[in-house]
């Protein structure tokens, strides 16, 4: 049985950066990219993470990769499997490692199953990786295949997207598990210092905020015509369509067409002139998606025409998410038992996954359409959609745990002190609904804050100083 997939390759453009990071910027990464080809002539970085679609890790692997390709250095990405049970476990230690959920079922033989299905991976990565070249390794789900790649003479990295803010009981049970497996690692890679677990050797632990690439499906510009004919299409606007299908470029280089409808779950759409917050995320309890709905009805709904917008992937059960469907099936239960006023003013819609540019040219219009974007996360290692929002000028109210803390400095969007407080994020989500202005100023701010810190120059910088550190 095949195990690991590789992803087709995704070349983008790097010289497209140079237009909205400074030329300076433009130029250290260049030098940086020209003096990496030299040192690693003839070695390749590996990504590898268990799903090639959904989820931040995916989304911005399609952008590091292609603009790494573009600037001539070898880099592949793989994408492991694993069955419903090690998926399972895999999803227990991502919500250990936030300090959510029971972490009693990470025992011996849940060990002994996680090292069974990475073993076998482990074989087949073993065709492709040499003596030389450098893995990245992604959460989690990788972390056991440390061992056999750098047994094999590879520069092992394991990247780690999620974390706490404090190491608690719970992720403590996680990073137990997740040790001895991790120590085969040369290098680790966190979001936040604070996430790293304190008997990692710290002179090898590296903190790299991650990024967005503003040229990709999901935030390139859309203008206003496409954002409506989009929504009209998906069926989230009570509009006709403003033209012809909105058309997006796909990674093959062909083009396609957004004609797929969204499953949308609603009572009642708004117009094209009705406020509409949105909070797009997967169809995970630590995106307190049914939070925010009841927020919004208990505090926003009844003033005046203002829709929400709760948007998630339709697959529901991703392969390496098996609580997606669960989570779904829960906010539909608590929607139909909203009262009949608040309902009709909340939408539930889950996004066709089946080409993942259309699936993000519908993220960037319904981001790009929102008067509020939110991110009630209860735990984030660092939340992209935040970052997407703020790209499009968006005033964001996130949560201020993890990595929306560093995502959202003052005057650039608004943190939430207590994410379980419904009547304080109420009234922030009215009171910018209520203040125009203030949005736009807001808005602005956010998009020159993630010029400044978050596009994927600055990300791809320091990948090459920890491999340059680590690597022989
Ligand atoms: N996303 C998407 N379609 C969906 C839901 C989410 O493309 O229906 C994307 C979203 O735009 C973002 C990523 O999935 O790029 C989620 O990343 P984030 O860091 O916010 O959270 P994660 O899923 O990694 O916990």
């Amino acid at each position: 049985m095949v195990l690991v997939h590789v992803v087709p390759s995704s070349r983008r453009p790097v010289s497209r950066l140079e237009t909205v990071i400074e030329a300076e910027r433009y130029a250290r990464l260049r030098t940086t990219a020209d003096g990496f080809r030299r040192r690693f002539a003839g070695r390749t970085i590996w990504n590898v993470n268990s799903t090639a679609v959904g989820g931040g890790v995916a989304e911005m692997l399609q952008g590091l990769v292609g603009y790494v390709e573009d600037l001539g250095i070898a880099i592949r990405w793989l994408v492991i499997h694993g069955d419903a049970d090690f998926f399972s476990i895999t999803k227990r230690l991502h919500n250990a490692v936030h300090g959510h959920g029971d972490p009693a079922g990470l025992d011996a033989a849940a060990a002994h199953h996680y090292t069974h299905v990475l073993t076998a991976n482990a074989v087949e990565l073993l065709d492709h990786v040499r003596p030389g070249d450098i893995a990245l390794l992604h959460d989690p789900q990788t972390a056991g295949l440390a061992a056999p790649l750098a047994e094999a003479g590879a520069t092992v990295v394991w990247r780690c997207h999620i974390g706490a803010d404090r190491q608690t009981g719970v992720t403590e049970a996680a990073w137990e598990f997740l040790r001895p497996f991790l120590s085969a690692a040369h290098g680790w890679v966190f979001s936040r210092r604070a996430y790293a677990p304190d008997w990692l050797d710290p002179g090898r632990v590296w903190v790299v905020p991650p990024s967005i690439d503003p040229f990709s499906t999901k935030n390139a510009d859309l203008d206003a015509d496409t954002v409506r004919t989009v929504l009209a299409t998906i069926g989230v606007l009570d509009v006709p369509p403003a033209g012809p299908p909105a058309r997006f470029g796909r990674r093959d280089g062909t083009v396609g067409e957004v004609v797929r409808p969204a499953a949308v779950v609603a009572d009642g759409l708004p117009g094209p002139d009705d406020e509409l917050v949105v909070q797009v995320s997967r169809w995970d309890r630590l995106k307190d998606m049914t939070g925010v709905m009841r927020g919004f009805a208990d505090h926003v709904a009844d003033h005046r025409p203002r829709y929400l917008a709760l948007v998630g992937p339709a697959v529901t059960n991703v392969a390496d998410d098996p609580e997606g469907a669960t989570v779904y099936a829960d906010c539909l239960l608590q929607w139909r038992a909203l009262p009949p006023a608040a309902r009709a003013r909340t939408l539930l819609v889950t996004l066709p996954l089946d080409d993942t540019d259309e699936n993000a040219t519908m993220v960037n219009a319904l981001q790009r359409h929102a008067s509020v974007v939110t991110q009630k996360s209860l735990a984030e290692g660092f939340g992209l959609t935040v970052a997407e929002a703020m790209w499009k000028g968006r005033p964001v109210v996130g949560s201020a745990v993890g990595g929306i803390t560093d995502q959202i400095a003052a005057g650039t969007g608004v943190l939430l002190d207590d994410p379980t407080d419904l009547a304080a994020f109420g009234a922030t989500v009215r009171h910018l609904l209520d203040h125009p202005e203030e949005r736009a100023r807001l808005g602005a701010a956010a998009h020159d804050y993630v010029r400044a810190n978050f596009v994927g120059d600055l990300h791809l910088l320091r990948y090459a100083e920890v491999f340059g550190a680590l690597a022989p």
